[in-house]
Order: C-alpha cells, then sequence, then structure tokens
C-alpha cells in the first residue's frame, strides 16, 4: 500500500477571543498590548468570595455565530468547570460548558472548485481563556531552560468562543480552507478581529487516517494551539505522512499530543492524551443557566448578514471560483461589486479589488469612470487615494490621459532597450518576468504617462515575441 491507499480525517477545534469591551466574567477591560497586570481585579484573579457575572454581549456573540453555522441554539445552556491545574489559571479550573453548550449540531457549507462540502459542525461554546504565561531567559522561548517564567493576568478571563468541528475534512487544503472560511464568518459578524498573528484565533488540528471503507476511527494525533495557517497545512502533512508510515510498518498509534516542528516538518510527542473525564467537569455552581429569549435569537438572526460561503458561491459564477474565493476571504469583494455595478468589466473589477486600498463607497461612479478611461498610472494612483478618505470628482482625473501614441512612444521604448542589453538578453533567453522591469523603466522615463498595455504590447513587438 502507499500513500495514497490512505484517507486522511481531519476536525479542528477553533477558539476566537470575542471583541467584547470587557472580560467575560468580571468588568475588566480587555486591551490587547497593555501594559502586563494592569487589569486585573478580584475576580480574574480568583480571589476567595469573588463571584463571576457572566457577560451578555459575550452570549449574544456566540448565539451569533451559531445562526451563521446553522447550528441549534440551545433553549438552556450551562457553564462548567473545566478543573486542571496551571500557574496562569488561578481559579484551578475554567469556566466553560460541557454537555449544554449555547450551540449544538450545524454546519458550514463551503464551496469548492467542484461544487459544496458540507462540514459539520458539532458545538460551539462559550468559556473564558487563561492568562498568559511568559517565559524569560534561556535560548528557546519555552519554559524549559527558562531563567523565570512570569504570568500576565490581562488575558485572563478574555471571553473564549470555541467551535468543533466534526472529523469531516479530507484533506490539508480542505481543513486550511474551511478555517478561512470561518475566520472570514467570524470576522464579517463583527464578534472577534480573528488574527491568527496576535493570538486572537488559535486552531487544535486533530488528524488520523483510515483505510477506504474502514468504519469508524484510528486514534487521532492533537495539535494545539496552531496559530498560522501555512503551519496548518504543513502539520497536517506531516500527521498524514507519519501516521501512514506507523500504520504500514505495523506500529500501534496511540491518542495523544503532538508538536510540529516546521524546521523539521515532522511532529514529535508532546503528552499523551487526557481524557475528558481527568477534567472533572460539574456545573458551574456559582452561575445559573443561561436561557435566551426566543425574541433574542430571532433579533440576532436578522443581524446575520450574507455569509462569505454563500457571497463566494454567488460570485464563483461571474469571477470563477479562484478569485471569488481569493476576494471572498479577504473582505474585498465589495470593492469589486461597487465597481462593476458602474459598468466596470468583472474581472477587471475584481484585480482592482484585490490590488488597490480601499474606497469610500460613494466614490465608486466616479473610479469606475476612471478606471475605464485611458489615464495614466499616476492619475489612476491619485484617484484611489483621494477617494478612500473624501468625496472625488472623475473629472479632475479624466484630464490626465494616458499616451498611448506609438510613435511619441516608440523612441522611449527604443532608449529603454539600449540602455538595458543585459536585460534585453536576458528576455530573450526565456525570462518572462524581465518584461516587467523593462515597462517600468519605460513608466518612469514618461513619468507614469504612458498607457502601460499599449507598452507592454510595443515591448513584446520590439523583441519579436
Ligand atoms: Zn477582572
Ligand atoms: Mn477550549
Amino acid at each position: 500500500m502507499a500513500e495514497a491507499d490512505w484517507e486522511l480525517v481531519v476536525g479542528l477545534e477553533v477558539h476566537a477571543h470575542l471583541k467584547t469591551r470587557t472580560k467575560m466574567f468580571c468588568r475588566c477591560a480587555l486591551e490587547y498590548g497593555a501594559a502586563e497586570n494592569t487589569h486585573t481585579c478580584p475576580v480574574c484573579l480568583a480571589h476567595p468570595g469573588a463571584l463571576p457575572v457572566p457577560n451578555g454581549r459575550a452570549i449574544e456573540m456566540t448565539i451569533l455565530l451559531g445562526l451563521a453555522l446553522d447550528c441549534e441554539i440551545a433553549e438552556r445552556a450551562v457553564f462548567a468547570r473545566k478543573n486542571y491545574f496551571y500557574p496562569d489559571l488561578p481559579k484551578g479550573y475554567q469556566i466553560s460548558q460541557y454537555e449544554h453548550p449555547l450551540c449544538g449540531r450545524g454546519a458550514l457549507r463551503i464551496p469548492t472548485a467542484d461544487g459544496d462540502r458540507e462540514i459539520g459542525i458539532v458545538r460551539a461554546h462559550l468559556e473564558e481563556d487563561a492568562a498568559k504565561t511568559v517565559h524569560a531567559g534561556g535560548a528557546t522561548g519555552r519554559s524549559v531552560g527558562a531563567d523565570v517564567s512570569l504570568v500576565d493576568f490581562n488575558r485572563g478571563g478574555t471571553p473564549l468562543l470555541e467551535i468543533v468541528s466534526a472529523p469531516d475534512l479530507r484533506s490539508a487544503e480542505e481543513a486550511v480552507w474551511f478555517l478561512r472560511l470561518l475566520r472570514q464568518t467570524i470576522v464579517e459578524l463583527g464578534i472577534s478581529d480573528a488574527e491568527m498573528e496576535k493570538g486572537t484565533l488559535r486552531a487544535d488540528v486533530n488528524v488520523s487516517v483510515r483505510l477506504p471503507g474502514e468504519e469508524g476511527f484510528r486514534p487521532r494525533w492533537e495539535i494545539k494551539n496552531m496559530n498560522s495557517f501555512t503551519f496548518i497545512g504543513r502539520a497536517i502533512g506531516a500527521a498524514f505522512r507519519q501516521q501512514v508510515a506507523a500504520h504500514e510498518a505495523g506500529e500501534t498509534l496511540e491518542q495523544s499530543t503532538y508538536d510540529y516542528d516546521p524546521d523539521t516538518d515532522r511532529l514529535t510527542v508532546h503528552r499523551s492524551k487526557e481524557e475528558a473525564d481527568d477534567y472533572r467537569y460539574f456545573p458551574e455552581p456559582d452561575l445559573v443557566p443561561v436561557e435566551p429569549p426566543a425574541e433574542l435569537v430571532e433579533s440576532l438572526r436578522g443581524q446575520v448578514a450574507e455569509r462569505p460561503a454563500d457571497r463566494i458561491r454567488r460570485l464563483a459564477a461571474e469571477l470563477g471560483f479562484e478569485s471569488a474565493s481569493e476576494l471572498g476571504t479577504t473582505g474585498n469583494e465589495w470593492k469589486a461589486e461597487a465597481l462593476a455595478a458602474e459598468g466596470v468589466e468583472w474581472k477587471a473589477a475584481a484585480a482592482i479589488a484585490m490590488n488597490r486600498g480601499d474606497f469610500l463607497p460613494e466614490n465608486a461612479a466616479a473610479l469606475a469612470k476612471v478606471v475605464q478611461a485611458n489615464v495614466t498610472r499616476e492619475a489612476l494612483d491619485e484617484a484611489f487615494a483621494a477617494a478612500a478618505t473624501g468625496r472625488i470628482d472623475a473629472e479632475t482625473y479624466l484630464a490626465q490621459t494616458a499616451v498611448s501614441d506609438e510613435s511619441a512612444l516608440d523612441p522611449v521604448i527604443q532608449g529603454v532597450l539600449d540602455a538595458n542589453p543585459e536585460q534585453v538578453q536576458t528576455y530573450l533567453g526565456g525570462k518572462e518576468g524581465v518584461l516587467g522591469f523593462l515597462v517600468g523603466q519605460v513608466m518612469r522615463e514618461t513619468q507614469g504617462k504612458a498607457d502601460p498595455k499599449v507598452v507592454n504590447r510595443l515591448l513584446r513587438e520590439k523583441l519579436g515575441r
């Protein structure tokens, strides 16, 4: 058997920091990047007798996401204590939800080049984040070998949304694509910035393999706290190869937590997996169950706008799947839609939306005129720069027409070719990319007034390709 004979099985557990003003169970302000231990109080430091009060907005945000993922919204959700010791967890337990999460079974239908795939959502619940341990001194920045370990309690008690997918993902690309769409959904609901670099979005990745037709699942490896789409994709690939090799060598795999090392592209065992029972979950006695009123759920349902997956599906009809998905996961598609609505051809509108900054929506009509006219690159740059901050008038820019007159451009182009014999040889040797450099030189010589499309064509003609 070979790798191709095995089926990859991936499930994700995603954590996102909710963008509330205050923490989950106290009134400390949430402020990313604040000086250490400046946002704390008796509740989030777990002083004796301090009592939690749930953040209503965080509950609403969790329900919003549940609705966007077609989850069942619980009529009665229960907070539970998840007990474990760690220096960044002063209570000795995390308040989470266990048997009765706010959001139950749902699904995220992800558009792909070959049609839709439905990825199940097992649950989405609300909990609090732990504080942050900083290991200082030592070479690795990790606990082993550090001189001191310090705790910053600012993060302790941050509202955390946890979304658990079903093990329905079948390739590394699909898992990353699912995650991108989920992230975009979260961002557009306005409930989290969900930035992996800042740690406001993290994913635990569960990977196993099995033979086609096999019932049930083999032991899975869990890769915790991943915060890069690229590394998540690579870690899944590495886990797949290592597990297939192990199964084929007749080894018995254990369910464990693994670390991914990007330098060696390999996973190493971190610790064997604790079972759910180890946490001794029980209902949080200091909090009453959450019973979201039906009217609240309905009003939140009204706040869920067109979801990114739906929009991509719709745009793909105009743009093809690739461009639609790129636009749809960067939040840039409104620009393309605004320009297309003003008559700009869809593909051109999409390219502008990806490559230019934001503009005020009321400038769409003026920009569409400028884009479709034959204006200089400079004028185009100026128009988009001005359109970001105030109302623009197309006439200002339409006057700056680009030089597309061949007889005017010909001597400039010849001059650039004469001045750059080496680049010309490289181009003739097959390096197409050099053309961009030559076009750039012509644009510089003409102070950006040449029409790049004409320059491109003339250069190709002169170089005989
Ligand atoms: Zn506090
Ligand atoms: Mn969690």
